[in-house]
């Protein structure tokens, strides 16, 4: 009998060794209350949650361990309900992070509620991503509506007949096709993005060893009518030899954007230099113009999608507001950063930092 008693009894502690290896190596908080409101079991990673450590909190009450009103009521809630709940709690510890809580009941052999069983996962990234792509489809849609909306207004306008001076017809036809121009810059722009994201993701950028200068230059080429017509000097100062493992069309691209703001920002006759030097072994690619400039406020959402100083001026512009989103991604997909700094009235310096230059 005692033979039996022994191995039961190590049969039972090697079960509870197993579940509890089992529990410490769950990325999820667990924790098992009883109706008191104290703590049965918890894991190590619900213990790490509520800043604590496991052996310390068996057998305390709630409030002993977890700092979180919202979760004390949650976890009171799940031990008066005999049905699974679930809901986005925001903890606030270093950081706010937001923790998604599920609870199931705990019953005794005969089917009595004796306590409950609480899930918990930092679903903080997960949400923020959500709320991004929901922003991201308000804003998308918002910005199609409003050329949308006119292109309608004035074809109903010429469809009812009410114009009947010629110039006045043509006028009308003017405005719609600046609308619809205005339409195919923000779809081709969305489709830019959509394609370096694309690209970056599935490690399709086409790296090559390439002359700094020549994408320089090939970039002031594209925006000189621009420059021209504003009468706006472009200079150029960079080092003839430095090479960079870049995809040349992709940092064109992000070049002609830079330039191109330059450009709309600032005053006729002024000047606009493209720099490019090398740091350590890094390059930085800067623009740098007399123009506006920017309100220090407004700095850290710049590269945003969508995000605009100005929204007036800058649809005067015939800017979709994804221009410095690009060249962010840009950066990104070559493992590099932007940077931008600005004083209102007195211009603006944009730069691309690209790393490992060979
Ligand atoms: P947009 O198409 O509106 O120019 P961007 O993403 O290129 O969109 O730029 C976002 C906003 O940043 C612009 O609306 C403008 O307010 C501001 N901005 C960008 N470049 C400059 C610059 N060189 N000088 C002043 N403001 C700028």
């Amino acid at each position: 009998m005692a033979a039996q008693l022994e191995s039961r009894i190590e049969t039972i502690i090697s079960q509870r060794n197993q579940l509890e290896t089992v529990l410490a190596s769950m990325l999820e908080g667990v924790i098992a209350v009883d109706k008191d409101e104290r703590i049965v079991s918890i894991n190590r990673a619900a213990a790490q949650l509520f800043e604590n450590d496991p052996a310390s909190c068996q057998g305390k009450s709630i409030e002993e361990v977890i700092r979180s009103p919202a979760m004390q009521q949650f976890i009171r809630r799940s031990l008066t309900n005999k049905n699974p709940i679930e809901e986005d709690i925001t903890v606030y510890q270093n950081e706010e992070r937001i923790i998604e809580a599920k609870s199931a009941p705990l019953m005794d052999a005969d089917q009595n509620q004796i306590g409950s069983l609480v899930v918990f996962n930092d679903v903080t990234q997960l949400r923020r991503l959500e709320n991004m792509r929901r922003d991201f489809v308000a804003n998308v849609s918002h910005e199609i509506k409003t050329p949308l909306t006119a292109i309608k207004g004035f074809v109903e306008t010429l469809q009812q007949g009410k114009v009947d001076k010629a110039e006045e017809n043509s006028r009308f036809l003017g405005i719609i096709q600046k609308h619809v121009d205005r339409l195919n810059s923000i779809v081709e722009d969305l489709l830019a993005l959509a394609r370096i994201e694309q690209k970056d993701e599935q490690k399709e950028i086409n790296f090559e060893p390439a002359k700094i200068v020549d994408v320089c230059q090939a970039a002031i080429q594209l925006c000189h009518p621009k420059a021209e017509e504003k009468n706006i000097r472009i200079d150029l100062d960079c080092e003839k030899d430095t090479t960079a493992i870049i995809d040349p069309t992709l940092i064109e691209q992000a070049m002609v954007n830079l330039l191109d703001n330059a450009l709309k920002y600032s005053e006729p006759q002024s000047t606009v230099l493209l720099k490019s030097h090398q740091q350590n072994s890094d390059v930085i690619i800067s623009v740098q113009d007399h123009g506006i400039g920017i309100a220090q406020k407004h700095l850290p959402r710049l590269f945003e999608r969508f995000y605009r100083v100005d929204k007036a001026r800058s649809r005067k512009m015939g800017g979709t507001g994804l221009g410095l989103a690009i060249v962010k991604h840009i950066a990104q997909a070559h493992g590099g950063h932007v940077s931008v700094e600005s004083q209102l009235g007195e211009g603006s310096r944009f730069s691309i930092h690209l790393p490992h230059v060979k």
